[in-house]
């Protein structure tokens, strides 16, 4: 092997800082009047008013320079845009699907894809639930089925591939329902909401074996795939070594489909994009993006968002890229793990996941622990975290009562070269902090609930 030998001892960062954005530190005073007027939810807080901010790796990330040169030859064209055509080689290069229709995030694509796939009364099972993609299954008229393995509900269970599909549950619905109810099997690689973990290759070949005999699609949600190959790169027998963007081509040419949020892996700071290899679905996709995003050379996009993109996927496949990424998210996983904080084990792809029930073991799971944490964090000293519990789980559509997840996490998300090493030992001091007072938390109580994906506008109030 002719690897650079300075990759053996560290992940530093394969990249130098060209320019940069100054951050504004506040007083704690000022922060605590912040969550107050927030209503408790750190998505309701101002920039302005966050010094690290973790809230998402959602269209965050930090480009190249390449990237910012690529966005001078946009072609601000309304149809047949260049960029449009150069993004459609590359992601036919890198995922190898055969039609691209863009769109402006990935909820984009999943509308088009649910809208197009599910009838009314269908079932779509999934590796887990995610939040718009779920919505938008539920508001073309299908149910979420969870077909995940168990491992993935289970915080503290070090399973290499807490992301894999349990065949036995899947066949389970299928049996039950019948194939004809069955749309697709909606496959999410690096499962956000299980804390960022992978499928292995092994699972994935069973599943398209179980697919083929039941002529059963397999719609992948590629928004982390490209981490999760990583995944498959150290942990899977035969993949040491192997180059990211095969293992990507791998997976991808193991499925029909995908929808794609690009402001995640791709390195971009907006756009998503539908692919898929059947001509009759990529046909009413390109028909419908037009109702919903814009012309299907597009879909939402400028054309310097998708030649930003298109140089994104091709960084975001470098072994440097990955090992720099997974690299930062572990050193700050390791740095709370050896300072006892619970966290979702294994340390994920994208975030850390700290588990609220067992670091606020006092606050019932109605009075939404990961919230009152997430907003603990922010007083500490402004980094701005996410729920991932029972406010984001809401409610059942049947019994209107909350669905109180077996997972209740507060998510510390990791942006794709922003900050730096310090930044994750302040992260981690942060934390460490509260952590030490945390028998003083309370809990809340919600007194503003809005009617979809409720923890983005939610309201709370210290219970008294
Ligand atoms: C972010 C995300 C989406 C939705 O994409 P947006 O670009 O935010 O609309 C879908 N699936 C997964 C796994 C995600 O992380």
């Amino acid at each position: 092997m002719n690897t650079p030998t300075h990759k053996h001892h560290t992940w530093a960062e394969p990249y130098k800082i060209k320019m940069v954005e100054l951050l504004r530190m506040t007083t704690r005073e000022e922060r605590l009047a912040a969550i107050r007027e927030a209503g408790y939810n750190t998505f309701l807080t101002r920039s302005r008013d966050v010094y690290i901010d973790l809230l998402t790796d959602s269209g965050t990330s930090a480009m190249s320079d390449r990237q910012w040169a690529g966005m001078m030859l946009g072609d601000e064209a309304y149809s047949g845009s260049e960029n449009f055509y150069h993004l459609e080689s590359v992601v036919q290069e890198y995922y190898g699907y055969k039609h691209l229709v863009p769109t402006h995030q990935g909820r984009g694509a999943e509308n088009l894809m649910s809208q197009i796939l599910i009838k009314e009364g269908d079932y779509v099972p999934g590796n887990m639930y995610f939040t718009t993609t779920r919505l938008h299954q539920e508001l073309a008229g299908g149910t979420f089925v969870d077909v995940i393995v168990d491992e993935a509900h289970d915080p503290q269970n070090a399973f290499p591939f807490k992301g894999n599909v349990d065949l036995e549950k899947l066949a389970a619905l299928v049996d039950g329902v019948g194939t004809d109810r069955v749309p697709y099997v909606s496959l999410e690689g690096n499962v956000n909401m299980a804390g960022g973990q992978p499928f292995s290759m092994a699972n994935l070949r069973e599943l398209r074996l179980y697919c083929d005999k039941h002529d059963i699609p397999i719609m992948l949600d590629a928004t982390r795939t490209i981490e999760n190959a990583w995944f498959i790169r150290e942990r899977e027998d035969g993949y040491a070594g192997q180059p990211v963007r095969d293992i990507l081509r791998e997976i991808c040419d193991m499925t029909d489909g995908c929808t794609m949020s690009a402001k995640k892996d791709a390195l971009v700071n907006i756009g998503g994009f539908f692919a898929c290899n059947d001509d009759e679905v990529f046909q009413k996709a390109q028909n419908l993006v037009v109702v919903y995003e814009g012309l299907h050379t597009y879909g939402g996009l400028a054309g310097r968002d998708m030649e930003a993109m298109a140089q994104g996927i091709r960084e975001a496949v470098t072994e440097d890229h990955m090992a720099a990424r997974i690299g930062q998210v572990r050193y700050l996983g390791r740095k709370l793990e050896a300072a006892g904080i619970p966290l979702v084990e294994p340390i994920g792809s994208h975030a850390i996941f700290i588990d609220a029930r067992r670091f606020l073991p006092h606050i019932d799971q109605e009075e939404y622990p990961a919230q009152a944490l997430a907003a603990e964090l922010f007083i500490e000293s402004g980094i701005r975290t996410m729920e991932r519990g029972n406010v984001s789980a809401g409610r059942d559509p049947l019994t209107g009562k909350n669905r109180l997840p077996k997972l209740e996490l507060v998510r510390l998300t990791i942006p794709r070269r922003v900050y730096t090493q310090a930044h994750m030992d302040v992260v981690a001091e942060s934390v460490i902090g509260v952590y030490k007072r945390r028998d003083k938390i309370r809990g809340l109580k919600m007194v503003y609930e809005p009617e979809y994906l409720r923890f983005f506008q939610a309201r709370f109030e210290p219970v008294s």
